[in-house]
């Protein structure tokens, strides 16, 4: 198999063992039952209560305002969520926030806002969302609760304020509740006759997930690994990037059939700026975070267990910048992340 075979093979093995129908799936997705599923969650999880504030003046009529309390009663945040695609409106997803959390200035409240690009339904029906819709609106939910639960001093080290490897931990471990079994039998319910989603369809559904695993992880993996070769190397310049590329390859024994996903000479990702430069691993190292995350409720028989999801808030979601990112979660996990759960996750363990 040459490269260019893979993604047409690919498709036809999709199409003959995970063909999914949009139209099928949507009807189980509806866009308020969504966002009940991800405040449910924080509830189960964190304790935290919200209140719609519809008396709140906000930038636009598409945005609404939710009060978020804790246990006690005692407002914690404000939280918008702006839904909607609107012409004005850049494209995407994406969490930020008004103001952070901090205390140094006397106690500042965040105030947190979730923007998506979901399609407006008519009036009187609900805007329904794919399945990546709703794994989106939590992923965003996940860095808002980051914003929302911080509990420090300082607004430099508040809520995602932490290291770029580690910031996409609270949100992708998030995406994880909205696709248990038991969250999608309570809220995945199909818009007309109110009815859970058929066992085999979510089957199905949560099957697809691993089609193509192997291929993605190394794609991924191999401009992940000569990031870090190009810029460990970056002493003994000027490189000739097409050999370089070419012997890192073959040192890893990268297979003949697939290529890197970004080979080096467009590889703007981690050459435009610092941001990304030898850092393109940390969207997988996240992973392996959040699949060996989620791995520790799993493992207390219960997707919301408290002393677990204790350990979460408080090393976690409240911590904000103020612990280094590998001692929290080893606070949260009593110990060091293991790949284990990420190869799991992707279908790719033996
Ligand atoms: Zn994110």
């Amino acid at each position: 198999m040459e490269p260019w075979d893979w993604r047409y093979l690919q498709e036809k093995r999709r199409l003959a063992e995970f063909d999914l129908d949009e139209g099928e799936i949507k009807p189980y997705f509806g866009l308020e039952r969504m966002i009940e599923a991800a405040f449910y969650t924080a509830t189960r999880l964190f304790g935290i209560g919200f209140t719609p504030r519809p008396d709140i003046p906000l930038y636009h009529p598409d945005a609404r305002a939710w009060e978020v309390l804790d246990a006690d009663g005692k407002p914690i945040a404000l939280f918008i969520g702006d839904y909607y695609a609107r012409p004005s409106k850049r494209s995407g997803a994406w969490m930020s926030s008004f103001r952070d959390q901090q205390k140094l200035d006397g106690e500042r409240l965040p105030v947190v806002v979730n923007v998506m690009n979901f399609a407006k339904a008519p009036e009187g029906r609900q805007s329904l969302l794919s399945f990546d819709d709703a794994r989106t609106l939590f992923h965003e939910f996940g860095h808002g609760l980051h914003g929302m639960l911080s509990d420090v001093t300082y607004p430099l080290l508040s809520g995602t304020a932490v290291t770029r490897d580690f910031v996409e931990f609270p949100s992708q471990l998030y995406e994880h509740w909205m696709q248990q079994p038991e969250l999608l039998r309570r809220f995945a319910l199909h818009q007309d006759t109110g009815e859970a989603m058929p066992d085999a369809l979510l089957q199905r559904l949560l099957a697809a997930r691993n089609h193509n695993q192997g291929f993605a992880s190394v794609e991924y993996t191999a401009s992940a690994l000569v990031d870090l070769d190009l810029h460990d190397a970056a002493n003994e310049s000027p490189v000739d990037v097409v050999a370089f590329e070419r012997s890192a390859l073959e040192r890893l024994g990268m297979p003949h059939g697939i290529i890197m996903r970004h080979r080096t000479p467009h590889f703007a990702h981690v050459f435009s700026g610092d941001g990304y430069s030898a850092a393109y691993y940390s969207y997988m190292w996240s992973e392996v975070l959040d699949a060996d995350g989620f791995d520790a409720f799993l493992e207390a028989g219960d997707i919301f267990d408290p002393a677990t999801a204790a350990r979460l808030h408080d090393h976690v979601y409240a911590a904000g910048n103020t612990t280094d990112a590998l001692a929290a979660y080893r606070a949260f996990r009593g110990r060091d992340p293991s790949p284990d759960a990420l190869l799991r996750k992707r279908g790719l363990a033996a």
